[in-house]
């Protein structure tokens, strides 16, 4: 169950800044078992609807993102830090848990209608997700859900992100 994948969640402190206890899920990644079932249970949150795109965030959501649109018979579309994509983009400032910044979308990468799972490892203050979700929305994007693998609840970031459903697998 999900117990296995939070047992491995590594907690570094202090990092990338005095004051963050960073969610290190690179031994989830590590672990063939447990990536599979990271992945499964992302998927799971699609509730069994048709996904034209997964959208992940720059950078750890598109290993998560990635697995999960190939799973879903998906698309995968990212969402960089600024300066990263090559093509036309929209972009968007926002702030985050510890910083500041913009992210960016290729304007082409959704058409209309379609239905967009989003997808991050982690949900802190909402800020980066919210951002996401305005790139999406002024692409005209049927956001279907954002699935994170770890919510930092404490932080009440899905509030940001109303009135899209929001589904974690571990909350903390
Ligand atoms: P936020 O915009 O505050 O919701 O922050 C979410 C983004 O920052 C995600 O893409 C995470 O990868 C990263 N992040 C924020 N806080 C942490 C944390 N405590 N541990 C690991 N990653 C984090």
């Amino acid at each position: 169950m999900p117990e296995a994948l939070r047992a491995a969640i590594r907690d570094v402190v202090d990092f990338p800044k005095p004051g963050i206890i960073f969610k290190d899920i690179t031994p989830i990644l590590a672990d063939a078992k447990l990536f599979h079932q990271s992945i499964s249970l992302l998927c799971e949150t699609a509730g069994g609807r048709v996904i034209d795109k997964v959208v992940g965030i720059d950078a750890r959501g598109f290993i998560f993102a990635a697995a999960v649109a190939d799973r879903l018979g998906a698309g995968f579309v990212p969402i960089r830090k600024k300066g990263k994509l090559p093509w036309k983009t929209l972009q968007t400032a926002y702030s985050l848990e510890y910083g500041e910044s913009i992210v960016e979308l290729h304007e082409d990468a959704i058409q209309p209608g379609e239905s967009i799972l989003l997808v991050d490892d982690l949900l802190a203050t909402g800020g980066t997700a919210g951002a996401a979700l305005k790139l999406l929305d002024e692409l005209g994007a049927n956001v279907v859900g954002v699935s994170v693998l770890i919510e930092l609840a404490f932080l009440d970031g899905r509030a940001k992100l109303e009135p899209h459903p929001v589904h974690t697998i571990l909350s903390y």
